[in-house]
């Protein structure tokens, strides 16, 4: 019989290793706090420049190994994805990051822990767990819904089709997707698919997949993903409830006092997270539409190195001087968010970004740019019914929208206007949509509570493991 001391949580260890990109990192390192508030022991795993990059709260402990840099001629310090100078870098950072599977192994031989749930981009990872002997968890960083629908895309190859838009059969909600918004990585980049494709079977090979999610949010997607797909997988979100918000990075920026001046659901934030950058011209129509809309706003801007172009209209931050802010720079995303003059978020549908405002009761306007982010605006605009989109005339057009994006794929002042008055004006349709995502943000909140779904999830996948404890 098993002695009880073996079969506390605190006996059972999990090393969490995350990608290095602040999509990646945040969310896997409040993860990794959320299950040491259920009694586990736990332990991050990343590289030294990411250290200043994350929030550890004890008794979660933090290891750190060399970046192999200079070994693949990157230069030093270069450890996430954001310091990437261009997209031509990305395989060499890649390939450096591989290169993190010998001092995985000696970590692994020093920790000696049970478990260890890493990024899906790190797929090499599942060979080190089992030669270690120890189940490897996979961490995606998105939602059931588009878990669901890729692994249906994939098996539809639409680019082998003449039609530029297609739906997804057998997908539990009716949804039509462009072409444009799925990327030909066949014709432009065969490596990355090749990649890809062994993501997927070191993936499923792995013992399982942990979602932050919460079940009430994506019922359907979630019960296809388990019994229809057959994955092994757990819903423990969304993890950014687990933080204080004083644990928060930037807890006291300016734009937070800014706030506190604002009338109640009246200023939109409008931000494309943290990788996506915009060309001059595109970064002119948002701020045009921004004025004539006469919303008042908190954007953040991330515009493309290579544009020297001038973008913001003339005489524009004295004429917005009391009505907007523009910040260059890293925002307490969060706490925006749930700050009570927020009343719509112009987003890209990250993830995390996506799941943060639904946690946050916050209505969305859509403009997907790249990856599983087509499929976020969906869920959100759809079937949850929460958000409007940004008319981007684009998509149809036959081309990788992505790829276009600053190069002919502008968005106009006028489409981004009209989804901004449609969430922003107060109309019976937006207060609807607000209706529903106040909705679900108590969802989300019971749902990490003690009995709730995400919580139960949590304490289902703890037990299963403690249980394959020798
Ligand atoms: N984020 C932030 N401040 C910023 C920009 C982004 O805190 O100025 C956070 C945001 O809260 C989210 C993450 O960065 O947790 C972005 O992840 P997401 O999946 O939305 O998009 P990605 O950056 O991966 O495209």
């Amino acid at each position: 019989m098993m002695n009880s001391t073996t079969t506390t949580p605190a006996n059972l260890h999990i090393l969490f290793f995350p990608f290095m990109a602040p999509g990646h990192m945040n969310p896997m390192v409040d993860m990794a706090n959320l299950f040491s508030f259920h009694g586990v022991t736990t332990t991050v795993l990343t590289t030294p420049a990411n250290v200043p990059l994350i929030s550890i709260h004890p008794p979660t402990k933090l290891k750190v190994i060399p970046f192999p840099s200079s070994n693949v001629g990157l230069p030093s310090g270069c450890e996430n994805v954001t310091s990437l100078m261009s997209m031509s870098m990305h395989a060499t950072f890649m390939q450096a990051v591989a290169m993190l599977r010998q001092p995985l192994d000696q970590v692994l031989q020093e920790l000696c822990p049970d478990a260890i749930v890493s990024d899906s981009f790190m797929p090499w990872t599942f060979h080190a767990a089992s030669e270690f002997g120890i189940p490897r968890l996979v961490f995606h960083g998105t939602s059931f819904f588009s878990l669901s629908a890729s692994d249906i895309v994939d098996n539809l190859n639409p680019h082998d089709k003449h039609e530029e838009s297609f739906t997804l059969h057998g997908f539990p909600h009716e949804i039509q997707l462009f072409k444009s918004q799925i990327p030909d990585l066949k014709k432009s980049n065969p490596a990355l698919l090749a990649t890809i494709k062994e993501v997927k079977e070191l993936d499923k090979k792995s013992y399982g997949v942990l979602v932050n999610s919460f079940y009430e949010l994506e019922p359907e997607c979630a019960d296809y993903y388990r019994e229809v797909i057959g994955r092994r997988a757990w819903h423990v979100g969304p993890v950014s409830l687990c933080v204080s918000d004083q644990a928060r990075m930037n807890h006291d920026h300016y734009c937070l006092k800014w706030l506190d001046k604002k009338k109640l659901n009246s200023v939109l934030y409008v931000c494309f997270g943290s990788l996506c950058r915009l060309s001059g011209t595109q970064l002119k129509e948002i701020a045009l539409a921004l004025e004539s809309a006469n919303q008042e706003f908190i954007w953040v801007v991330r515009k493309m190195e290579e544009d020297e172009e001038e973008w913001l209209p003339e005489g524009y931050e004295k004429r917005m001087e009391d009505k907007g802010l523009i910040i260059r720079g890293w925002v307490p995303q969060v706490l925006i968010l749930n700050h009570e003059a927020l009343g719509g978020f112009l987003t890209h549908c990250g993830w995390n970004s996506t799941l943060e405002a639904v946690s946050a009761g916050v209505r969305m306007i859509t403009w997907p740019m790249y990856a599983e982010q087509f499929y976020n605006e969906k869920l959100v605009v759809d079937v949850l019914k929460i958000g409007v989109s940004v008319d981007v005339k684009q998509y149809g057009k036959g081309q990788d929208f992505a790829e276009s994006l600053g190069i002919m794929g502008v968005v106009g002042k006028g489409e981004i206007e009209k989804a901004v008055l449609k969430v922003m004006s107060g109309g019976e349709e937006a207060e609807e949509m607000r209706r529903r995502v106040m909705k679900l943000k108590e969802m989300a909140r019971l749902a990490v509570e003690m009995g709730g779904s995400s919580y139960q999830d949590a304490e289902r996948l703890i037990q299963e493991l403690l249980g394959k404890r020798p």
